[in-house]
């Protein structure tokens, strides 16, 4: 086995690690942590030290670490058919198979899922698909996408550019012309303090409204948003919110994508956010949970009413002008549908939506009356805690004053519990894997609470 300092060296001298201070890593700024193994809701690295991961990797390890029949069925998948490519008809039987499984889970009115291979080249494969789609239909002025601030969709161009966090567009000379965001539906964060929940869902369908009329809604082609605010905030939506902005994009006739790449296959307790939230999208976009991340593989699942012109447009110009070499990987294929199978097995969506919401009450009951804990939110497996330097006058910590890159820290060094202090605001968010237990989840509620005690 390679010693630590000499992998730590080689680190350093050859490893651009993404979302990263490459300055302070190369400095010795950073600590560089070498991951071994996993199972469960823990990690391990090299030294031997566990810790209790507390946000599933980059929420995306659902059914946690280790599973045999996963990695097992990746095995034999790589030895009977390593690649073959999907182009003009071909599959093998996990692509298929997994397809079929997709869109058995998936809303009623779906009608296709296009493997990708991550949640970033899926929702570039939407974008695509919408364009294609308004010029099959002979309106090729109807092209640009709303998004919302504080939205992720991936870090492409196009993604990038939906994404609505200023760190994805600085220096990057993003966001791309097509693309215009809208208010964040944080309700904690309204401007107004005075609004209900229901006057603050009006004030986002005004402001939608009004972007619309400004434009002209002949030249908008869709809308994208999370059901749950993810790497924005961990934020759910506030009630009535979906309902009244589709209402509002059917009425321009608009098109809707779920970006479910966090909240598909069960994280907030349903199969899909679209269902918990009664949301009826054109297009969805899988892919964390596709797998629970032992392959890389995404998706784009598409409505019956997009399908029918994207076919036609097919007779009116030929195949399809899009592909990815990897579209359907088979090693990503044989991981899904195993996946799938244990999240069924397993009764995982269901724990999700149970230990999930023992978690996130657990941890309103030990730190809603802290008086730097100003909102304490989550649906199902996700659970956000947001720090406020004073919770009477609403300052925030916002700045170079932060606190929650420090509390997760803490709790880490203390606990061994691995929380993510998300980029944006100061939040310290927690997405578990749905194999959770309630005497995890109170392991998690105490270090948090160690920590945030240790620290203001
Ligand atoms: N969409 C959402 C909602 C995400 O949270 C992410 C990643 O966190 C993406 C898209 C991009 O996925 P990827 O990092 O696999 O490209």
């Amino acid at each position: 086995m390679l010693h630590n300092d000499q992998l730590e060296q080689w680190d350093r001298e050859n490893f651009f690690h993404p979302s990263t201070h490459l300055a302070e890593f190369a400095r010795g700024n950073l600590q560089q942590r070498v991951i071994k193994t996993g199972y469960g809701c823990h990690i391990e690295d090299r030294d031997g030290n566990k810790m209790l991961d507390a946000f599933a990797g980059l929420y995306c390890v659902n059914v946690g670490y280790g599973r045999p029949e996963i990695a097992e069925a990746i095995a034999e998948q790589a030895t009977e058919l390593a690649y073959y490519h999907s182009y003009v008809g071909h599959g093998t039987e996990a692509s298929i198979t997994l397809a079929k499984m997709v869109l058995d889970r998936a809303p009623d009115h779906m009608s296709k899922v296009y493997f990708g291979l991550s949640g970033s080249d899926a929702n570039e494969t939407n974008i695509k698909l919408i364009w294609y789609y308004n010029n099959i239909l002979g309106r090729p002025e109807k092209k640009k996408i709303i998004s919302r601030w504080r939205g992720y969709h991936g870090s492409g161009l196009m993604t990038g550019s939906l994404t609505g966090l200023e760190l994805f567009h600085k220096k990057f000379d993003l966001p791309l012309a097509q693309v215009m965001h809208t208010v964040a539906p944080d309700y904690f964060r309204r401007d107004d303090l005075s609004q209900s929940e229901s006057d603050f869902v009006a004030y986002c369908v005004a402001e939608l409204e009004a972007q619309i009329a400004h434009e002209g809604a002949d030249t908008i082609a869709a809308f994208i948003g999370e059901p749950v605010l993810g790497t924005g905030g961990i934020v759910p939506p506030p009630a009535g919110y979906w309902p009244a902005i589709q209402a509002v994009l059917e009425k321009h006739d608009i098109l809707l994508i779920a970006d479910e790449v966090v909240t598909g296959f069960g994280r907030l307790g349903t199969m899909f956010g679209s269902d918990h939230y009664g949301m009826r999208p054109d297009l969805i976009t899988i892919a964390k949970g596709l797998t629970s991340a032992y392959a890389p593989l995404s998706g784009s699942i598409v409505s019956d009413k997009m399908w029918k012109v994207l076919e036609q447009g097919t007779d009116e110009n030929g195949p399809i002008g899009h592909g990815w070499t990897y579209s359907a990987h088979p090693i990503g294929a044989a991981a899904g549908v195993a996946n799938l199978q244990l999240i069924d097995t397993l009764n995982l969506v269901e724990n999700a939506g149970s230990v999930g919401t023992y978690l996130n009450d657990t941890m309103r009951a030990a730190l809603g009356d802290h008086p730097n804990v100003g909102d304490i939110r989550g649906e199902g497996m996700i659970c956000a805690v947001e720090l406020v330097a004073d919770k009477d006058m609403r300052i925030f910590f916002d700045g170079s004053d932060k606190v929650g890159p420090q509390i997760a820290a803490k709790m880490l060094e203390q606990d061994n519990v691995i929380a993510r202090a998300m980029p944006q605001g100061d939040i310290i968010g927690f997405a578990p894997p749905f194999c959770l237990t309630r005497a995890e989840a109170d392991t998690v509620v105490a270090a948090t609470s160690r920590a945030v005690t240790a620290v203001l």
